[in-house]
């Protein structure tokens, strides 16, 4: 395959850039690298020597695509408009129309967007929780045995559930009383193998705010995972099942509790524009969709009556704060629960490091990145840090077990749910 037969950026997309710098103020990678390739500046030289052919698009030059943590402070931050975090996610794209890696198709093509795959899949995981291993593995201390990068693949799990919520979880909840909304939400597959507990107290605080919560069994994931590796196709295939999904359960709203869903959701209209079946459809889809703090806080939401004394803090995800613009009513919605000391974070809206897989990918500077942040959530004393996305959660896991903190990561929703449970016991 040539570059003129394929889809690349267009020049509008880079030949603006003024090389003013302002953008590596803000840009995690730079930060800890300080070249100039590592920063959102150098990636938009990188693409367009590469595309204007001074360049060859080596396997290197992709690396530096890859590097990127797509936290979008350099879109937000560019005065002429430029989005260097976009450009570095479409020039995956770019290789993998060029270059197609031979171990992705199984697992974008073949494992994620099949949630039955997924649920046997990650069976071992569940097991390593519920047979009590994990216990036995911390009260023995063997976790200091594994390998340094096995031990904080480790320390990013939650509490894992003994089922995956989509199992568990009815089709349709009903509401606490007269219902006021009729709401779908959107079980994300990390939310449903993994933070199981976490979206079941979703689902309460919305029944308990007199929604009937529609949850459709056969979503699938949401894309984010294969558009960040330049599956753009799949991600647009898994676009059309879950608008078709949703079409038939009439609601109002469609919430999620995961922040990379919810980002990716709302852009589900300018993943099909161009497709003239799908491109209306995709826009009303899009336009229906909240995060669950977003929707909350719009809507009467029932203050609870007990006090909960605790000090929290809370992180912001790139996905949120960003890609979303929701910011104000995460800190709203804990702020509301009486008794909660909200501390607010220095650098709340720098990236964690965790960028979906970076730790996986790129340990050391993700590490580093996450370095930073923990600093600053260590100083605020707090028993709680809360964020809105189950990747930074899993990030900010490994950061509290690795400095052996004795402080809970949590979603904000979940401090208002044990509220409310406290409330109905007193
Ligand atoms: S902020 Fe924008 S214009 Fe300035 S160097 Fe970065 S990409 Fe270029
Ligand atoms: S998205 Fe974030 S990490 Fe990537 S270039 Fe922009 S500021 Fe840097």
């Amino acid at each position: 395959m040539k570059l003129s037969d394929i889809r690349v950026p267009t020049e509008n997309e880079y030949i603006y850039c003024i090389r003013c710098g302002l953008c590596l103020a803000v840009c995690p990678t730079y930060r800890e690298h300080l070249t100039e390739t590592a920063s959102p500046r150098g990636r938009v030289v990188l693409i367009r020597k590469a595309l204007e052919g001074e360049l060859e698009l080596s396997p290197n030059l992709f690396e530096q695509m890859y590097s990127c943590f797509a936290c979008l402070a350099c879109n937000e931050i560019c005065p002429v408009g430029n989005c260097p975090a976009d450009l570095a996610m479409e020039m995956r794209y770019v290789q993998e129309q060029l270059r197609p890696a031979a171990w992705k198709r199984p697992l974008f093509g073949g494992l994620i967007p099949y949630p039955t795959r997924m649920e046997l899949v990650t069976l071992p995981l569940r097991l390593y929780q519920t047979l009590g291993l994990r216990r036995l593995v911390y009260a023995l201390g063997l976790r200091r045995l594994m390998p340094p990068h096995l031990r904080d693949m480790e320390a990013m799990l939650p509490h894992l559930p003994q089922r995956p919520l989509r199992r568990v979880l009815p089709e349709v909840t009903t509401a606490g009383g007269e219902s006021r909304y009729r709401v779908g939400f959107f079980l994300g597959c990390v939310q449903s193998l993994m933070f199981a507990a976490e979206s079941a107290a979703t689902v309460r605080v919305l029944a308990r705010n007199r929604c009937t919560v529609i949850t459709p069994k056969e979503v699938k994931c949401c894309g984010m995972p294969a558009l960040g590796y330049g599956y753009k196709e799949t991600v647009q295939d898994l676009a059309r099942h879950n608008i078709a999904i949703f079409e038939q359960t009439g609601v109002d709203v469609i919430v999620t509790d995961c922040a990379t869903c919810g980002s990716t959701l709302k852009e589900y209209d300018k993943l099909l524009a161009d497709d003239p079946v799908w491109a209306k459809r995709a826009e009303a889809f899009s336009r229906k969709v909240r995060d669950v703090s977003e929707f909350l806080m719009d809507i009467p939401l029932e203050k609870p009556q007990s006090r909960l004394k605790i000090r929290a803090t809370y992180h912001d995800p790139c996905h949120l704060r960003r890609a979303q613009g929701v910011w104000e009513q995460p800190r709203a919605l804990m702020q509301m629960i009486e008794g909660l000391e909200f501390i607010e974070l220095e650098e709340a809206n720098w990236c964690c490091g965790s960028a979906g897989t970076q730790l996986i990918t790129h340990p050391q500077t993700s590490l580093k990145v996450l370095a930073r942040k923990m600093d600053h959530v260590e100083a605020t004393g707090a028993q709680f840090v809360a964020s809105g996305c189950p990747g930074c959660q899993m990030q900010l896991n490994v950061g509290v077990r690795r400095r052996g903190l004795r402080m809970e990561v949590v979603h904000p929703v979940v401090l208002l749910d044990r509220a409310y449970v406290m409330s109905n016991e007193e």
